[in-house]
């Protein structure tokens, strides 16, 4: 390609709307431009980048016998109501209603779609496993979206689904993509970490995300630097430690009976531990929160008798649309909201407003406690029942309950772990101490089992003519994120510096000036290089060599040639990661440049 006959819109000025590099990059190299909030369109050369990422998706989900399909992306609402989630989606789902008022979803996930579609394709056990996958537009109504393409409302996702026969069979096809997802990140020259992600109201078995490390990451990853315990904290758990008393030794049972405490206008932790003269360990935290589309069954729970129970008609679990729970947790600690979500088979919980509280614990805000609540069930962490001797809310203004023993003053609903892991908290496996990073989640893997096969009806004849329900697995990777992140790996203060692999060429030719003996040889070094398949860019712009070099420099180009009358009949090469150039006779131009994307290629091959 010659630059005079594609589109390079380089710009000089680092955009103001910018800010991490990437962003700034994509929009600097006139890779993208926006064309409204998280909406970008790629311009030819970052078109070229961008399906190159997807090449090597494309190449990798192949290799492990998954199979390509192209789906729409407007997909019938009703399908989405089969499955359940028309309500539980929320407002990240864009819906339509066409001329006949049918309601339609632009995709923002696929699992209904490919689901409604191997129901129709699926009759006899011999046809399983299948594993059907799309690199396809989503759109998510993401309500900030930012960095540019690494959030953007409309990308690009790579998105699999797998039906089995049964768990061993997905347990195998888990593994397949757990290694083709490491190929993949290695091939484009991305460094990952694989972690154990949260499987929210999945009800999945298994799980792992592929992160990487970033200071601008949504997720926070817990890592342990002895043993490679690596999980988002959304998962991860810690080994118990023990609850220290005021006087720093191990917190003892007490055969006093708990009784209330005036505490006048104490409400914070840190107030009562200084009214009380004891250490945050001693409370049991109460936090009231509304939770949204709990499938627990909450029939005999306190307060919930008359809460509204829907039951879908497509066969999903039944769920409540709003529920309450009180929240307890040791003083000290933090509820994670995705570990408690998943522990009430929620789609979201959130901390109830004032009103709420004040009408569950018959007090004003601060005096919630677990000790004879009847207007909500109790969630109690398990650092809960390490505790001795406690305090607790009073459920009245200004009274605290002393001497709470868990378990013989108040027996929580449900029991589970819900606190945020942080560094310094302790190894599950080793007892190490964890360390923790920013992260970018960049794909994702895990075992859905028969939710979406459930509801949606899904069906096969199995050896002995019985109909049974295929199990799932759906695997996906975010490519425009990918390769901002590709970009955020590989860069420097002059722009880009792409992996031979994801490069969207190879080799620019820069002739000093565009005439005579310079132009002569750099158009020649241009067809012999595409006649050897090389992807080539040549920079035939009337431009001063410095705007060129500038320019080819923003754009990444890992192999720049260079063309210059005073090295005539030598040409100058130099690796875009390099400072020094070589200098080569011209006509062992094109061996050399071969050799070097041999070379460069080589270091993101995957073994
Ligand atoms: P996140 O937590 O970042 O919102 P997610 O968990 O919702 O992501 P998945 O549903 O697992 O994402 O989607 C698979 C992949 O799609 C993600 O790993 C990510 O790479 C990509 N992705 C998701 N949302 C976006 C977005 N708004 N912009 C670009 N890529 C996205
Ligand atoms: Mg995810």
């Amino acid at each position: 390609m010659k630059t005079s006959d594609t589109l390079i819109s380089t710009l000089r000025e680092v955009p103001a709307e910018a800010v991490i590099a990437s962003h700034q990059l994509m929009l600097r190299a006139g890779f993208i431009r926006k064309l409204g909030n998280g909406l970008y369109t790629y311009l030819p050369i970052g078109l070229r980048a961008l399906r190159k990422v997807e090449q090597i998706i494309r190449e990798e989900m192949d290799a492990i016998g998954a199979l390509e399909f192209k789906p729409t992306v407007v997909v019938p609402g009703e399908l989405w109501r089969e499955s359940g989630r028309w309500e539980t989606m929320g407002d990240a789902m864009l819906r339509i209603t066409n001329r006949a008022g049918q309601e339609l979803v632009v995709s923002p996930t696929a699992e209904e779609a490919f689901t409604a579609l191997i129901r129709d394709e699926l009759s006899s056990y011999r046809q399983l496993p299948i594993v059907a996958y799309q690199i396809n537009t989503k759109y998510r109504d993401e309500i900030r979206p930012r960095y540019g393409v690494m959030r953007g409302r409309e990308f690009m996702m790579k998105d699999a689904y797998s039906f089995s026969a049964d768990q061993q069979s997905l347990d195998e096809i888990y593994g397949r993509f757990a290694a083709a997802y490491r190929r993949i990140f290695k091939r484009c020259g991305l460094t990952v970490i694989p972690v154990r992600a949260d499987t929210g109201a999945m009800g999945g078995t298994g799980s792992e995300e592929f992160m990487v490390e970033s200071e601008i990451g949504d997720n926070t990853l817990i890592l342990c630097p002895s043993c490679g315990y690596a999980a988002n904290d959304e998962k991860a758990s810690c080994a118990p430690d023990t609850p220290l008393a005021a006087d720093g030794g191990a917190q003892k049972p007490t055969d006093k009976p708990y009784e209330p405490m005036d505490t006048p206008d104490v409400k914070t932790i840190e107030e009562l531990s200084s009214f009380l003269q004891t250490s945050p360990q001693s409370f049991i935290k109460t936090l009231i929160y509304k939770v949204y589309n709990s499938e627990l069954d909450l029939t005999n729970a306190p307060g919930c008798a008359a809460l509204t129970r829907v039951t879908e008609t497509g066969g999903a679990a039944p769920y409540y649309p709003e529920s309450f729970f009180a929240v307890c947790i040791r003083g000290d600690l933090d509820v994670n909201e995705t570990k408690l979500a998943a522990a009430l088979k929620a789609s979201a919980v959130e901390l109830a407003s004032d009103y709420d509280v004040e009408r569950i614990t018959t007090a004003p805000v601060g005096f919630a406690g677990p000790v004879s609540l009847a207007n909500a069930p109790v969630l109690a962490d398990r650092t809960v029942f390490d505790m001795h001797d406690a305090v607790t809310g009073g459920l009245a203004k200004d009274v605290h309950f002393v001497h709470v023993e868990p378990g013989r003053d108040f027996t929580p609903f449900i029991t589970a772990d819900v606190r945020t892991v942080r560094a310094g908290d302790r190894c599950p496996n080793c007892g190490a101490s964890f360390y923790s990073r920013k992260g970018n989640e960049l794909g994702h893997i895990f075992k859905l089992g028969y939710k979406y096969t459930k509801a949606m009806h899904v069906y096969y004849l199995d050896e002995n003519g019985k109909q049974q329900i295929p199990i799932m697995g759906c695997y996906g990777i975010g490519v425009d994120r990918s390769l901002a992140s590709i970009i955020e790996e590989h860069h420097d203060e002059n722009g880009i510096i792409w992996p031979m692999s994801v490069a969207p060429y190879q080799v620019c030719i820069v002739p000093v000036k565009y005439e005579g003996a310079m132009k002569e040889t750099a158009c020649s070094l241009y067809t012999a290089l595409q006649n050897s398949h090389v992807e080539v860019l040549l920079d035939d712009r009337a431009e001063r060599p410095g705007v060129k070099f500038k320019d080819m420099d923003l754009l990444g180009i890992p192999i720049r040639i260079t063309v210059g009358e005073k090295h005539l009949p030598n040409v100058e090469i130099k690796l875009r990661s390099q400072k020094e150039p070589q200098l080569v006779p011209a006509e062992q131009a094109v061996q050399t440049v071969l050799a070097l994307i041999a070379e460069e290629s080589a270091r993101y091959d995957a073994v």
